[in-house]
């Protein structure tokens, strides 16, 4: 299961990591959180020579989902996540692109996900775990044969998801790191939606959120 790849292309004025995750060796892949410059997205996946089965979405903010439909019409494939509870923020893409002055389209997923649902790309097979906090409706996607994880606007290197957003709870937030991502495993290494990746050994023993028993 070497054979999997991943590419990262930062996207929209918020530089958020859309992620191509391919089978070097089937070329199926899916593309992971396309918010928008479709055109760089769609540059890299030509220089890959992946064919794309599916994209995929952590979360419901534009950044994450706003070129999500435009993708979907061009290359004629389903959308699947997140869950259901962010439908609110799916729906609204348009008017909250207006107010950063970005092109959006409302999406509507083929398949909302929940807790315990397995998602494949090609023939690597992704967990998925809910983990309401930023987002009402965010989800994680792990790969645990090989020990990586996305996890959108969940967890950062050094940092966690803001929650002042519609639908944000920090407490939630928390948890969902603390009882979901955290018993992943040290050697878990994964790929969030903005700045550098990391492990999550590194964040429990040194992000600053998730230091003893505070809460936000
Ligand atoms: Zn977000
Ligand atoms: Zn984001």
């Amino acid at each position: 299961m070497s054979d999997i790849r991943a590419a990262i292309i930062p996207v929209t004025p918020f530089q958020q990591n859309c992620t191509l995750l391919w089978n070097d060796r089937t070329k199926k892949g899916a593309v992971i959180d396309p918010g928008g410059d479709l055109d760089r997205i769609r540059r890299a996946i030509a220089e890959t020579g992946m064919s794309v089965e599916k994209i995929l979405l952590t979360h419901g903010h534009i950044d994450h989902a706003g070129g999500a439909a435009e993708l979907k019409e061009d290359l004629g494939v389903p959308v699947e996540g997140p869950h259901e509870a962010d439908r609110f923020l799916l729906d609204r893409l348009e008017e909250s692109g207006r107010g950063y002055g970005l092109k959006a389209r409302p999406v509507t997923p083929d398949r909302w996900l929940q807790e315990g649902d397995v998602v494949t790309v090609g023939d690597l097979v992704l967990d998925v775990l809910h983990c309401p906090g930023h987002s009402p409706g965010s989800v994680v996607f792990v790969a645990p044969g090989q020990r990586f994880a996305i996890v959108g606007d969940v967890l950062f290197q050094g940092s966690v998801g803001r929650t002042d957003l519609p639908g944000g709870d920090g407490r939630a937030l928390i948890r969902s790191i603390k009882d979901k991502l955290l018993p992943l495993g040290d050697d878990v290494a994964f790929i969030c939606g903005h700045g550098p990746a990391s492990t999550i050994g590194q964040e429990r023993q040194t992000n600053p959120f998730l230091q003893g028993e505070a809460i936000v």
